[in-house]
């Protein structure tokens, strides 16, 4: 008789259903067809749909910031069913019960998933974003958008710069599950920085294609945002010339300041129209 190994504990049927919410959010329920944990719902309505379509019992909730579009649907959910909620412990929010810091792990058995916790501060103080390795999936909230990033609402240039280099260190086929439907505008002002990236032009064809049969955008891939969001792209010359000829960053000798870069260019698309 021949022993079957099984392959790592890998679930294999576990998906992930983008709900949307309010203008433009996306609440993330990870599901395997019996259990789900949703990530940032903002609103409970559209999660208790959800669930109630799919027959799934909610097992967790996953916080990655304070923002009300992206908690404010917890009680709500706490009162359908009581279940563990993670969250980010340098943000006060009093619903979390399970805090979590730079590299905790967080192990939803019911669903046979691993998530991996990655300090992302910049756009709040706290803001944390899941990884999930063995998928290769990255929940990542208003850190890292399809083409753009967050506004610093707290946190200063220098800390995205740090925060966006730990998610563009991950695998290229990481699954970039942010949190809005903003991918159209964001690569607009893209354009605007680097109107012959090829990649970039692509990628704008083939999101308008979706978004004109109302399908999401999201998620990208880790490696797509390389090539083409230009916020991830303070060290490409093509990207410091264009804030320099526009004025916007002093002419320098190397070496290149991604920091100062950076903040050249989330000051120019805080006032694009
Ligand atoms: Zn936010």
């Amino acid at each position: 008789m021949h022993t079957i190994i099984t392959p790592a504990i890998l679930n294999t049927s576990l998906h992930v259903l983008a709900v949307p919410a309010f203008d433009d959010n996306y609440l993330w329920l990870i599901h395997d067809g019996v259990n789900a944990a949703v990530v940032d719902p903002g609103d409970a309505a559209p999660v208790l749909a959800a669930l109630a379509a799919r027959q799934l019992t909610l097992v967790a909730i996953l916080l990655t910031h304070h923002h009300a579009d992206h908690v404010g649907g917890v009680p709500a959910l706490l009162r359908h069913r009581q279940v563990p909620v993670y969250g980010p412990a340098g943000e006060a929010i009093a619903s979390v019960s399970q805090p979590l810091r730079e590299d905790h792990l967080v192990h939803l058995a019911d669903l046979s998933l691993i998530l991996k916790v990655i300090d992302v501060p910049g756009h709040t103080r706290g803001h944390i974003a899941y990884y999930a390795a063995g998928p290769g999936w990255l929940f990542c909230g208003d850190t890292l958008f399809a083409g753009g990033c967050g506004y610093l609402f707290e946190g200063t240039p220098q800390q995205m710069v740090a925060s966006l280099a730990k998610l563009a260190a991950l695998p290229p086929d990481t699954l970039v599950y942010c949190a809005h439907e903003y991918t159209l505008s964001n690569l607009r002002f893209a354009r605007e920085i680097e109107p012959d990236n090829a990649a970039l032009a692509a990628r704008i064809d083939a999101d308008q294609a979706r978004r004109a049969r109302n399908e999401p955008t999201v998620p990208s891939t880790m490696a797509m945002e390389i090539k083409t969001n230009p916020f991830l792209r303070c060290q490409e010359n093509a990207v410091v010339v264009r804030l320099q000829e526009t004025g916007r960053l002093p002419a320098m000798l190397s070496p290149v300041d991604p920091v100062a870069t950076f903040a050249a260019l989330r000051a120019w698309k805080n006032s694009y129209q």
